[in-house]
């Protein structure tokens, strides 16, 4: 069974990715309201029913923003980390909970899914691998620093989503406040082209066949340098890797 995936949506404002191997479909993180959600599945050809769980990634608004709200109306459960959990609405229904161990992986039917511990400035935060027991895809998209942990994780996947948050010049010379330069290119922050490039390159890539550019930020970083960064380290055509963006994400791909 093919293992397919798509985004909804990434960056600062919202993140959204979904992935199905048959007729199991996962929704990694939303950040985006209830309309949204609805019409950003509607243009990938689903129905928030077909959603089998949602898996959370860490607190942040703009990856849980949406989902107590979504959960809650479609009655789908939601597998957290007990630190990412305790921001969950006091009323939101216990049985819709599914605590994950963030070094242990579980099943949502169909789907294989590995969590691991990210260094990024939340309560508890993880990222996860996807697997249909054949191809994997891995997935970070919100971490400070790569660790050795993150590295072994993402080793041999056939599809990687890796943030590619700023670029380091633009960054430090565009708008921000410096507090929050320093919080964004902390080691708890978000990754540069660079450091995700220097990730690239620490994989074992043999069955890489999707490499996608994730959690651009709009202000400091544009789609070429990411893709350029990207590229370098994987020893590719820049026309191999894709950008997910804002508005579209990107579409449906098959690991
Ligand atoms: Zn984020
Ligand atoms: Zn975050």
């Amino acid at each position: 069974m093919a293992l397919r995936f798509t985004s909804l949506g990434s960056g600062s404002s919202g993140n959204g990715l979904v992935v199905e191997s048959g007729e199991t479909r996962v929704m990694m993180d939303c950040g985006f309201t209830l309309g949204d959600t609805k019409a950003r599945l509607e243009r990938v050809g689903l129905k928030p029913s077909q959603i089998a769980g949602v898996v959370v990634t860490h607190e942040h608004d703009d990856h849980m923003g949406g989902v107590a709200r979504f959960a809650l109306r479609y009655a789908i459960p939601v597998y957290l980390t007990r630190g990412c959990s305790q921001w969950l609405p006091a009323d939101f229904p216990a049985v819709l909970v599914r605590c994950i161990d963030s070094h242990t992986p579980f099943a949502i039917d169909a789907l294989q899914v590995e969590p691991f511990p990210v260094p990024h400035d939340a309560r508890e935060p993880v990222q996860y691998v996807f697997s249909d027991g054949d191809a994997r895809l891995g997935v970070v998209t919100d971490l400070g620093t790569v660790t050795q942990h993150v590295v072994e994780k993402l080793s041999g996947c056939e599809a990687l989503v890796i943030e590619c948050n700023h670029d380091l010049d633009m960054l430090m010379e565009g708008p921000y406040p410096v507090s929050l330069k320093h919080r964004v290119s902390g080691r708890f922050g978000h990754l540069s082209n660079s450091d995700a490039g220097q990730l690239v390159a620490a994989l074992e890539r043999s069955r890489l066949r999707h490499l996608i550019a994730a959690h651009l930020s709009q202000q400091n970083n544009r789609p070429e340098l990411a893709v350029r960064a990207l590229c370098a380290a994987a020893g590719c055509e820049p026309d191999w890797v894709c950008v997910a963006t804002q508005d579209e994400g990107f579409a449906w791909r098959e690991a």
